[in-house]
């Protein structure tokens, strides 16, 4: 029994897409519009959340576990796991390395989303450096690792792609996602964590206010997508980096 899982759909056992991210909500917050879109594909998504975010001023670590289970129902995830390690202190121990390797090694993900290089929040900053060096370390035959006591294949992806979340990239984005038909579920996901954002009618909360819980954060989130979705043509779209150089079949793709 893996104790992790928070939510599980139990029919499914590997995943198209693994989004690897600091924080309850970050995914939501991030990426999910892309998270939507793919699940209405028919695409299967699971995220992994490294804490709790028991160091968020506002909410309680019981509280965001329940709220991510509401957002991952919304998002038609297919998986949610939390590792629970230490909101504020994540680092590359052997240990967390070897916790991130054994769930690219069960979901075993054709693409993965995490973090870019340079965040505001130090843990998006340590995730980004955990989960390249995991990724590489998933190929290896001599890293063994277990799940519920089975010993598990190597694996690897090169498709790892970061998502944007507080600043901007260091350089421009790679491409964007048009998000616009998913727009909406995305918001919908992001207030399910109605403990952190601001949301009509928690206004009077006794909590104090933070960045995220302030109206200005949905506007502004709401801003940048649609000023990103303004540069490709289209209603709201995501920026996403790509870690490897990216790759096209034929310019036919793009007629
Ligand atoms: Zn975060």
């Amino acid at each position: 029994m893996d104790t992790k899982i928070i939510f599980e759909d139990t029919a499914v056992k590997t995943v198209d897409v693994l989004v690897i991210d600091a924080h309850p909500d970050d995914a939501e917050i991030s990426c999910g519009g892309a998270i939507a879109k793919l699940t209405s594909e028919g695409k299967t998504v699971a995220v992994v959340d490294c804490t709790r975010g028991e160091m968020g001023t506002r909410g309680t670590p019981h509280l965001r576990l329940q709220e991510a289970r509401n957002a991952s129902e919304i998002l038609k995830l297919s998986h949610r796991i939390n590792l629970g390690m230490a909101d504020g202190f994540i680092d590359e121990s052997p240990d967390s390395l070897y916790e991130i390797v054994t769930y690219i090694r069960k979901f075993r993900p054709k693409v993965i989303l995490t973090h870019p290089p340079f965040e505001r929040h130090p843990d998006h900053e340590a995730v980004n450096r955990l989960v390249r060096n995991a990724i590489f370390k998933s190929g290896l035959t001599k890293i063994h690792t277990e799940l519920n006591g089975e010993l598990q294949e190597v694996y690897r992806t090169r498709k790892i792609f970061c998502f944007m979340q507080s600043y901007q990239f260091e350089r421009k984005p790679d491409f964007y996602i048009d998000i616009s038909d998913h727009h909406d579920q995305k918001i919908r996901a992001i207030e399910a964590f109605s403990s952190q954002v601001y949301v009509v009618g928690n206004e009077n909360t006794s909590e104090p206010t933070t960045k995220l819980s302030s109206p200005d954060f949905k506007e502004e989130l709401i801003a940048r997508a649609r000023y990103f979705g303004g540069l490709i043509g289209v209603r709201y779209a995501e920026a996403y980096l790509s870690v490897e150089p990216l790759g096209i079949c034929s310019f036919s793709n793009m007629m």
